[in-house]
């Protein structure tokens, strides 16, 4: 990781070089700042350049050998901690390490929701355990490989357990020689009060708005006024504009997929029907869910809009152009067997039915409601 590939967040990078060049290295720091600030990032940067052979002023070479350890986080020197799912096969961070590789090298700005949706274990509890404080005195007293400091990089450290948390103060209060303890975290009141006492504070701020649309502009090639509309939401948070990003990927897709669905099914032409369900068919089965909320959500607008206000419909711009022509066929005879048909469907998906099945069922289901007569109005 370079510095250079880390959004905004100049001030802090030129307090890290600074204390390189300076050799005022702190053996214990943590580098505190909200989700998607890039803290784990510069932490990563930092290693990196501590370890570089050929550090230039701004940035480390990228070229030496550490560095092309560094760019895969296969550097023997360099050690994580991270939260895991415990089970009976996952004690310590090492357990999960091809994984942990694989997430920060595609995404540097990960959260621990996206870390623990790579490892499959979103409703499990995110701990570091207490046998990972054994396994940290283990990997320290190997001795040093290549580099001058070993580093320890511990990313949420509000997530150790106890006992844990007592044993690195310890280490923290005695440090081994050449070590390095960098703390990657986002809630410090968490943290034993002795812990943040032993520590440097590197604090990192939410990236500014300029920073984030200039990377958002450049990065993914958004419209500058789009960039600067997601950079509002994200507030301060490059995990949350790539989040955005994709919802409105997702939803721009879901839209398409949607119009398809119902001129398929209004006139009920079979092979437009087909062709859609093979192509829903392709898709995954968290997408096709999402799919399914999508349509609920497109339903209850368009009823919002047949019968109340249109300042209270919440859609994109291709949503609302959509939904003035779709309205008309969502009314008071129709939208509550709509919604129970798509939440059925949503419940069988969820217990492995038939894909192909199940869209065929509601392709016929929604020939039929589109079809039933409009209320009469007073
Ligand atoms: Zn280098």
């Amino acid at each position: 990781m370079l510095f250079k590939e880390i959004i905004g967040q100049q001030a802090v990078k030129e307090r890290l070089q600074r204390s390189v060049m300076e050799k005022r290295i702190s053996h214990a720091q943590l580098f505190l700042g909200p989700q998607g600030s890039g803290s784990l990032a510069l932490a990563v940067a930092y290693a990196q350049y501590i370890s570089c052979a050929n550090k230039q002023h701004e940035d480390s070479c990228g070229q030496c050998s550490s560095c092309i350890k560094y760019n895969k986080l296969i550097h023997p020197d360099l050690h994580f901690v991270y939260p895991i799912a415990l089970s009976k096969d996952v004690k310590i961070s090492s357990d999960k390490l091809k994984e942990w590789r694989e997430t920060f090298l595609e995404n540097a700005y990960i959260t621990l929701f996206n870390w623990f949706e790579k490892l499959d274990a979103e409703n499990k509890q995110a701990v570091i355990s207490k046998d990972e404080s054994e396994e940290i005195l283990r990997k320290l007293s190997l001795t040093t490989y290549e580099a001058e400091y070993k580093i320890m990089i511990i990313w949420q450290p509000e997530k150790m357990n106890p006992a844990a948390a007592n044993k690195l103060l310890k280490i923290l209060e005695e440090p081994p020689e050449k070590t390095l303890f960098l703390l990657v975290c986002e809630a410090d009141d968490q943290l034993l009060r002795t812990i943040v006492s032993r520590t440097q504070l590197i604090k990192i701020n939410k990236i500014s708005d300029n920073d984030l649309i200039s990377a958002l502009i450049n990065l993914h090639e958004l419209s500058p006024d789009l960039a600067e509309k997601t950079a509002v939401l994200a507030d301060g948070s490059y995990a949350e504009a790539l989040s955005l990003i994709s919802e409105n990927e997702n939803a721009a897709q879901n839209l398409v997929s949607f119009q398809k669905l119902m001129r398929a099914s209004l006139k009920f032409d079979p092979k437009a029907v087909m062709i859609w369900i093979d192509e829903v068919s392709a898709a995954g089965r968290e997408r096709q869910k999402n799919f399914l909320n999508y349509a609920l959500h497109i339903m209850r607008e368009s009823l919002i809009l047949n019968y109340g206000d249109a300042s209270l419909v919440k859609l994109g711009q291709d949503e609302q152009e959509f939904v003035k022509k779709f309205s008309p066929f969502i009314h008071k005879n129709n939208i509550d067997a709509f919604v129970s048909e798509l939440n059925k469907a949503h419940f069988h998906m969820e217990r492995n039915a038939n894909v192909k099945i199940l869209f065929m069922d509601l392709a016929f289901k929604f020939n039929e409601l589109l079809n039933l007569p409009k209320p009469v109005m007073a």
